[in-house]
């Protein structure tokens, strides 16, 4: 089993982090704290060691992996070009949960980007991260310290569940503050184009860059990467997510709960507050996300949630989104990619 050491999250003990750098100098693993989940750590540059991760998370060769830097200096030796709104979005955005896709330098190799000629960087706001980042003097290859598919790590405890036998060392800040990852924007097309919509809302970037596209996967066809397929961060229990105007949502979540308990089904509920009078009185497993209108709070809270939901063995999975203002867009993109695409759309015409 790997090694989990506590470290505070503020002021890591300079010990651990240096015996975790020398690890991952290694061409070890190492999981560690960022600011949206817990990531599994790899020497970036090190086709080995990211050989080890991608065998480690049973992640297909074709997902590329983002590349965590600690210093702007790194950004040109990784990107072959860096255009001024990059510079820009990184002064103002870094560290925080920004990935910036832009083309890549010779030095990063394929594996790193499952052969395209792009390369996805970033620099996390988290005191841990930055110390690890720092002290190895490499770029981190960090995906989400979870087994390929499943949902992404908020706790060291998810990582110790998931990656336990493989990984080397599992740094425990306690739970990660943003709880969902990063906005993966590409830099490399006409418009800025988000990928993944993530910590960072499309409001804030717009506000820097003007119209910031949306990569549409039922116009566009095929992602360009696989960590955009529909089935991703998900539970063992079937889930449906509705999809629509609150008061609609709320009735349609009585009505198909109480459908599916008559049917003879286990069903559980991903809800906010709000909703618990819709299933008064109905034997549904409920995970509680908080206030509907505290956004931060859903996200920080949504893994833990669906992790300790699907723990308690439901058939079925009834979840709500939450609009796509803010956070509240990666908020459904996760829930539906939980879901593996199954959405109802309520309170439409013909509804
Ligand atoms: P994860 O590391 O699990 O947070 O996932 C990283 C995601 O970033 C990938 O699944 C892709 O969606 C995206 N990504 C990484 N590198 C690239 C790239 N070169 N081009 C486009 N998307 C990328
Ligand atoms: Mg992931």
């Amino acid at each position: 089993m790997a090694q989990m050491v506590p470290v505070d999250a503020e002021r890591p003990d300079p010990e651990v982090i240096a015996r975790a750098a020398a690890i991952l100098r290694a061409g070890g693993l190492v999981a560690f704290p960022t600011e949206t989940v817990y990531g599994l750590g790899a020497d970036g540059l090190n086709p080995a060691a990211l050989a080890r991760l991608f065998q480690a998370k049973g992640r297909p060769a074709t997902d590329p992996v983002i590349l965590h830097i600690a210093d702007l200096a790194l950004l040109p030796r990784l990107a072959r070009e860096v255009p001024p709104a990059a510079w820009a979005l990184a002064r103002r955005f870094w560290p925080g949960p920004l990935t910036l896709v832009l083309p890549k330098q010779p030095i990063v190799p394929d594996v790193a980007t499952a052969g395209l000629p792009t390369v996805a960087i970033r620099m996390p706001a988290h005191p841990v991260a930055l110390a690890l980042l720092r002290a190895a003097g490499v770029p981190v290859a960090a995906p989400s310290a979870n087994r390929f598919g499943r949902t992404s790590p908020t706790t060291a405890q998810h990582v110790l569940e998931d990656l336990g036998d493989t990984v080397d060392l599992i740094l425990d800040a306690g739970p990660t503050p943003i709880g969902v990852e990063s906005t993966v924007l590409d830099l490399t097309r006409p418009i800025p184009t988000i990928l993944r919509p993530g910590g960072l809302p499309r409001e804030v970037l717009e506000e820097l860059l003007g119209p910031v596209a949306l990569f549409d996967r039922s116009v566009e066809g095929p992602a360009p990467a696989p960590g955009m397929l529909p089935k991703h961060y998900a539970p063992r229990a079937e889930m449906v997510v509705l999809l629509g105007p609150r008061p609609a949502v709320r009735a349609r979540l009585r009505d198909l709960a109480e459908r599916y308990l008559r049917a003879g089904c286990r069903v559980g509920a991903l809800i906010a507050e709000e909703d618990r009078e819709a299933l008064a009185g109905l034997p549904v497993i409920l995970a509680v996300l908080g206030s509907e209108n505290d956004l931060e709070g859903i996200a920080r809270r949504l893994y833990q949630a669906l992790r300790d939901l699907d723990a308690q063995g439901p058939d079925l999975i009834l979840a709500r989104e939450f609009g796509t203002q803010g956070l509240g867009l990666a908020i459904r993109d996760r829930l539906v990619r939980a879901a593996g695409g199954r959405v109802v759309h309520v309170g439409e015409a013909g509804d």
